[in-house]
């Protein structure tokens, strides 16, 4: 008998309110799954490569959509949309960073379904790993990108730790450049974690790449008014214009006063496990004028104590030169 290749059993829950997802969430815990606009889910079940026992549809909920100003900023529920994020006249208006980075995701029929909550905790998207292989970050005993014959050109170059996948999200640099703040509820409440911790490394947990636990959902980023109206840079190099990953991107606000640099944050994606913060470059162009010579002055810091591996040693000049672009923009 040949054998079929047929969907495994997966039970559907369609929940409307966000206390029936909770409970849900928390019923099935490690054995349920998520689904936002299914634009990274789709594919590890397409491929076989995960699966799970219930589907808890959260595109139902609709207290999870929309954008509301908070009179201190925003709060985005995490159902919203890539597409409705990038439109937004509200976010346009004082955060346009992150109307950048959304408007950069993927491809517009990704960005119309592509959800924020999604875009954040979607999974690393390692060849090897999402073909299914049993690499550590799957549970096994070996990473095949970090070997000397890899294909690790995407790969990381900073904080690996037995797994070397890098952040693959747009928005991510640009909430923690932003200061935002993730909600998380479960059926106990709700904890707030910066965005900055909302991301986690494989030194920490080499199976989840953010901080949420099964029986968890994130229900909204909250974005303060701590960065409105600053200067905003955001740019993203891929090997496509769409449809394709970042290989590097940045996120930077600056707040500048009569030509001075008074504060910063300079947030990079694609060269480590979360968004990294050039912390050495923000110190640095403090009480600097965002100027070419700045630039040429600070550059070289962003990749300072890179650990290349064979195929991604263009990621380090290409930091550099981001760092530049985005002081002399
Ligand atoms: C061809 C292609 C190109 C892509 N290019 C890019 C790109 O350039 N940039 C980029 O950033 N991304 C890209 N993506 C990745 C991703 O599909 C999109 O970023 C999209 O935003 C994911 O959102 P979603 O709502 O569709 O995710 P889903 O698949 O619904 O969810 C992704 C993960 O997040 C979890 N999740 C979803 N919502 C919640 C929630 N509210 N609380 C807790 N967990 C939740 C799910 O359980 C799942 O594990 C690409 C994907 C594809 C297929
Ligand atoms: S980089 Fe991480 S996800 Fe990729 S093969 Fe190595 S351990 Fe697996």
């Amino acid at each position: 008998m040949p054998s079929h290749d047929v969907m495994p059993n997966i039970e559907l829950y369609q929940p409307v309110q966000v206390d029936d997802a909770l409970a849900l969430a928390n019923r099935f815990a490690d054995r349920g799954w998520l689904l936002g606009g299914g634009q990274d889910t789709y594919g590890w079940l397409k491929d076989r490569a995960k699966s799970t026992d219930a589907m808890i549809d959260l595109n139902g909920i609709e207290s999870l959509r929309g954008i509301r100003d908070t009179g201190n900023g925003i709060e985005i529920g995490a159902l919203t949309t890539l597409t409705e994020i990038a439109d937004s006249d509200l976010i346009h208006a004082s955060y346009s960073l992150l109307s950048s980075a959304a408007s950069r995701v993927a491809s517009p029929q990704i960005r119309n379904v592509g959800t924020l909550g999604g875009n954040v905790s979607q999974d690393v998207r390692c060849w090897y790993y999402r073909r299914g292989l049993s690499c550590y970050r799957a549970g096994g005993n070996l990473c095949y990108a970090d070997t000397p014959e890899g294909m690790n050109r995407e790969h990381a170059i900073f904080d690996a730790s037995r797994c070397v996948a890098v952040t693959p999200s747009d928005t991510a640099p640009a909430l923690v450049a932003l200061d935002a703040s993730m909600v998380i509820q479960n059926v106990d409440g709700e904890r707030i974690v910066s965005a900055e911790d909302y991301f986690v490394g494989p030194d920490i947990d080499i199976e989840n790449t953010t901080v949420l636990r099964p029986g968890e959902i994130l229900t909204a980023v909250r974005i303060p008014d701590t960065w409105a109206n600053a200067k905003f840079y955001f740019e993203k190099v891929a090997d496509r214009n769409v449809w394709d990953f970042a290989l590097v991107n940045i996120a930077v606000v600056m707040k500048i006063n009569g030509g001075t640099i008074e504060d910063s944050r300079f947030v990079i994606g694609g060269v480590s496990a979360t968004p990294k913060r050039m912390t050495a470059v923000e110190s640095a162009v403090r009480g600097k004028s965002a100027s070419e010579e700045t630039a040429e002055s600070v550059a070289t810091l962003a990749s300072q104590g890179a650990q290349p591996l064979n195929y991604n040693h263009f990621k380090m000049p290409l930091m550099d030169n981001l760092v530049k672009r985005a002081l002399t923009a």
